[in-house]
């Protein structure tokens, strides 16, 4: 017999016994053992490690960074550098000497600051830029904006659609290269899709837009999900937000490419910076690496894998992204650690309702989509996913949904 092909359940089978412990580590998690949070895209739950090195630092070494020259101002400043080069050597930074980190509260705030304080300065009257119109609205606000800031100066800048593929959602290279013109001067792109949750296949956009193009990735829902290799990627901005990867609200990076690439000059020591959040953010960096990228992955995409066979065998819902089989193995494997899906009668600001009254905190609007939400007006619901989610609570979440088709 050919050998048996792996299915996403061996993955939780073989797995097991590394989450178990994991899930441990999050406090609001055991605290409510009767609850399930599957709205990790949103904001993700914060292991204990994290919470135990922001008040080490508060009660500790709590000063001013950049600035004074006691000890504790002295530690503060010093641990802001070593989380910068926390997140270069967590981004697997080939070049760490060569590239700088810029702290902000999110991804939003990151995109807004490559925007403003680059592209701005960077793009000159004629040139073409290729963004996303159907990702996360934060991906595409900034470059508007960027683009009227600067027709106000007299320059004009031309904005492009990248386009994604019908069915799978990610992007399409060959569209792409329809709209690549020797005026183009950046791309913007989203790693993972916040609705779909599919993998964007973003390496291959560097194939199709050469060298010289700068790429600007929006990693919010990949960064503490998945390696995020800004060596394989070839990208020249890697833009996420801590709190969704295991760190404090209001916590976020950019990373900027050096030589290569375009150089990035965010505000250095101008204002304070959220520096308990910064000690968190590599509190979590350190978490996650510790207890692996690549399984954590394996893990979620397992779940999600669950849950979309699950909701394949229910008429009752429709899932949002990959139309195809999703038991086919290969479509599977395409989505990571997100499921959106509508259910056929009932509105999906009801179906919220419904699961939270059996314990399940999804989230159900429009998700903060550009363009012209993929649910329709009356919205989807999203189930997404973190090491500390469980087999038994996808199985939990697809029978109450069985009962409600
Ligand atoms: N981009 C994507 C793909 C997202 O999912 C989100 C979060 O919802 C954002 C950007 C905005 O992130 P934040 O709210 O941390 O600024």
């Amino acid at each position: 017999d050919p050998p048996r092909r792996q299915t996403p359940d061996d993955d939780l089978v073989a797995l097991r016994a590394w989450q178990r412990p994991l899930r441990a580590q999050f406090p609001i998690i055991t605290a409510h053992p009767g609850l399930a949070y599957l709205d990790s895209a949103a904001t993700s739950q914060k292991p204990q490690a994290v919470l135990d090195a922001v008040l080490s630092y508060l009660t500790t070494s709590n000063a001013n960074a950049g600035r004074g020259t006691y000890p504790w101002a002295n530690a503060t400043t010093a641990l802001v550098e070593a989380a910068r080069d926390r997140v270069k050597s967590f981004l697997r930074d080939p070049r760490p000497e060569r590239s700088a980190v810029h702290f902000t509260s999110g991804t939003t705030e990151g995109l807004r600051a490559v925007a403003r304080d680059w592209l701005t300065t960077f793009l000159t009257d004629g040139d073409e830029i290729v963004v996303p119109f159907a990702d996360h609205r934060a991906n595409l606000a900034p470059w508007l904006e960027a683009r009227d800031l600067l027709a106000r100066r007299g320059i004009g800048v031309r904005v492009r659609a990248l386009p994604c593929q019908e069915g799978s959602g990610d992007y399409d290279p060959a569209a792409l290269a329809a709209q690549l013109t020797p005026r183009t001067r950046f791309i913007a792109a989203t790693h993972v899709h916040h609705v779909y949750g599919a993998d964007m296949n973003v390496h291959r956009l560097r194939e199709v837009a050469g060298p010289a193009v700068p790429i600007c990735l929006d990693a919010a829902q990949s960064v503490g999900h998945l390696p995020v290799s800004t060596d394989r990627l070839d990208v020249d901005f890697v833009v996420f937000s801590g709190h969704k990867a295991l760190a404090l609200p209001g916590t976020g990076a950019v990373w900027a490419r050096g030589l290569r690439g375009p150089r990035f000059r965010p505000g250095g020591w101008q204002g304070t910076p959220n520096t308990a959040g910064i000690a968190g953010l590599a509190a979590a960096l350190d978490w996650l690496d510790a207890a692996g990228t690549d399984r954590i992955e394996r893990w979620t995409v397992a779940l999600a894998a669950r849950l979309t066979d699950g909701l394949g065998r229910l008429d009752a819902y429709e899932v949002l992204g990959c139309r195809e089989s999703l038991s086919a193995a290969s479509r599977v494997q395409r989505r990571r650690s997100i499921v959106t899906f509508r259910h056929r009668a009932i509105s999906s600001t009801d179906l919220g309702f419904i699961l939270y009254s059996h314990g399940f905190m999804v989230r159900s609007d429009h998700h903060c989509q550009a363009g012209a939400p993929a649910g329709g007006e009356d919205g989807s619901v999203r189930v997404s996913l973190h090491v500390h989610n469980t087999p038994e609570e996808i199985d939990a979440l697809v029978s109450t949904l069985t009962s409600l088709q």
